[in-house]
C-alpha cells in the first residue's frame, strides 16, 4: 500500500520531478564541492563544474544541479545507483504541509521558503540548508580493512587546512540547519574536530538544531562519553552502528575491536532506545567473503538488541583500503565464486522483521 502511494505520488503530477537532496541538505567535509546526497551518485561532469569555496549552498554546482532537475533531464546524475524519490515541487509542498514529508525523507529536513521557491523553477535557494552532512575527518580509532590500511589518529597539515574550511562552512550555516549527520569517515567519538563541535551544538549557535544522527562504530559510545560531550549529545536521536560481524572472531578479523566492549555498549543503547531517549537504533553490517557466515549470528544480535533496522550492505571499493584484493572479498557481484551461498544467506534472511539488505 505504502509503495503504491509513493509510485502515485511520483508521477510527474505538476510539473517535473526534482531530487529534494539538492535543495534541502549539504555535505560539509571542506572537500569544496556542493554534494547534497552520496558524491557516488554524481556524475565526473558534476565535479568539473567551477567550484566557489565560499558559497556552496547558492554556488555554480548546486545552481546547476537544480536546472537540470527543473529541465527534467538529471544530466548530473548517475539515476542507475541513485536510490532517492523523486517528486514535483508541487507534491513536496503538498507533502510539507500536510506533515508527510518527513515519513518520505528521514535523511533530510525542509524549509518553507525553499520549497516555495521550487515551485517557481528558481535555483538559487533564499534559506540556508537545514540538514547537514558532517564528515572530512578520517581519525578513528580502530583501522577496519574495508576502509583504511592503517590506524589515522592524527592529521596532516592539509587534513587540518580542509578541516578548517569545513568549519566556516558549518558557521556559515549553523543558524538554519535543524538535522546534522556525523560522521561516515571518522569516529565522531574520537576525533578533536567532531568531539569540539558536539561541546558547540548549543542553542544559542544552532537554535534550530532539534536531531543529530549518529553514525559511529559504537566502541567509545557509552553514558560516561555521552555525558562528557554534551550538550551536542542531547540532540542524538538516532543511532546507526557499523559493525560488520555477529560474533567476537570474525569482528576481530573484520574490524580488529574488543567485541564485548562493544556489546556492553549496544545493550547500553538498547536501554536508550527502550525508553524512548532516541527515536532510532540501527545496526549495519557490510557484506564481503570473510564475514558471510557471520550473517545469521548478527541477524540474531539485532533481534536481541531490538534494533530498529539490520542494515545489510554492498561492499563497495574505496582507495587506499586495507582489502588486499577487492574482488576477492565482494561475494555479491554475480561472477564471485561464492555467490551463490550469497544468495541462499540473503533470501534466508531478507524477509525477516526490521531485517533490510540492500546488498
Ligand atoms: S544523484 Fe540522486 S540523490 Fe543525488 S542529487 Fe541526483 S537525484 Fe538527488
Amino acid at each position: 500500500m505504502k509503495k503504491l502511494i509513493l509510485s502515485i505520488l511520483c508521477l510527474p503530477l505538476f510539473g517535473k520531478r526534482v531530487c529534494p537532496l539538492a535543495f534541502s541538505k549539504i555535505e560539509i567535509s571542506g572537500k569544496g564541492d556542493f554534494i547534497p546526497c552520496c558524491g557516488d551518485w554524481l556524475t565526473s561532469d558534476y565535479f568539473k563544474i567551477e567550484k566557489s569555496d565560499d558559497n556552496l549552498w547558492n554556488g555554480e554546482q548546486a545552481v546547476k544541479l537544480r536546472a537540470s532537475m527543473y529541465a527534467g533531464n538529471l544530466s548530473y546524475c548517475k539515476t542507475d545507483i541513485c536510490q532517492t524519490t523523486l517528486l514535483s515541487p508541487f507534491i513536496l509542498s503538498l507533502l510539507y504541509f500536510l506533515g508527510l514529508l518527513r515519513y518520505i525523507f528521514p535523511q533530510t529536513s525542509f524549509n518553507s521558503k525553499n520549497l516555495w521557491k521550487m515551485n517557481f523553477k528558481k535555483t538559487l535557494m533564499p534559506a540556508p540548508p537545514s540538514m547537514a552532512v558532517l564528515q572530512g575527518d578520517f581519525r578513528c580509532n580502530i583501522a577496519c580493512p574495508s576502509c583504511r590500511s592503517t590506524l589515522i589518529t592524527t592529521n596532516k597539515p592539509e587534513d587540518e587546512e580542509r578541516l578548517a574550511r569545513a568549519q566556516h562552512l558549518l558557521d556559515q550555516n549553523a543558524r538554519g540547519l535543524s538535522k546534522i549527520q556525523l560522521a561516515g569517515d571518522g569516529e565522531a567519538f574520537f576525533t578533536k574536530w567532531h568531539r569540539e563541535q558536539f561541546k558547540n551544538f548549543t542553542k544559542e549557535n544552532f537554535p534550530k538544531l532539534k536531531e543529530i544522527i549518529l553514525y559511529t562504530n559504537g566502541l567509545l559510545v557509552n553514558e560516561k562519553s555521552f555525558n562528557d560531550l554534551r550538550p551536542g549529545t542531547d540532540f542524538v536521536k538516532n543511532i546507526i552502528i557499523s559493525i560488520d560481524a555477529g560474533d567476537s572472531e570474525t569482528y576481530k578479523l573484520v574490524r580488529g575491536g574488543d567485541f564485548n566492549l562493544l556489546l556492553k555498549n549496544l545493550y547500553w543503547m538498547k536501554s536508550l532506545r527502550e525508553s524512548g531517549r532516541i527515536h532510532t537504533f540501527r545496526i549495519c553490517f557490510v557484506v564481503r567473503f570473510e564475514n558471510l557466515h557471520s550473517v545469521i549470528s548478527f541477524v540474531e544480535l539485532g533481534r536481541k538488541l531490538g534494533v530498529d533496522q539490520t542494515i545489510f550492505r554492498p561492499f563497495n571499493s574505496w582507495d587506499n583500503m586495507g582489502v588486499v584484493s577487492y574482488k576477492e572479498q565482494a561475494v555479491h557481484l554475480s561472477d564471485h565464486p561464492r555467490h551463490g551461498e550469497f544468495l541462499e544467506i540473503k533470501n534466508q534472511v531478507k524477509s525477516l522483521p526490521r531485517v533490510v539488505f540492500e546488498a
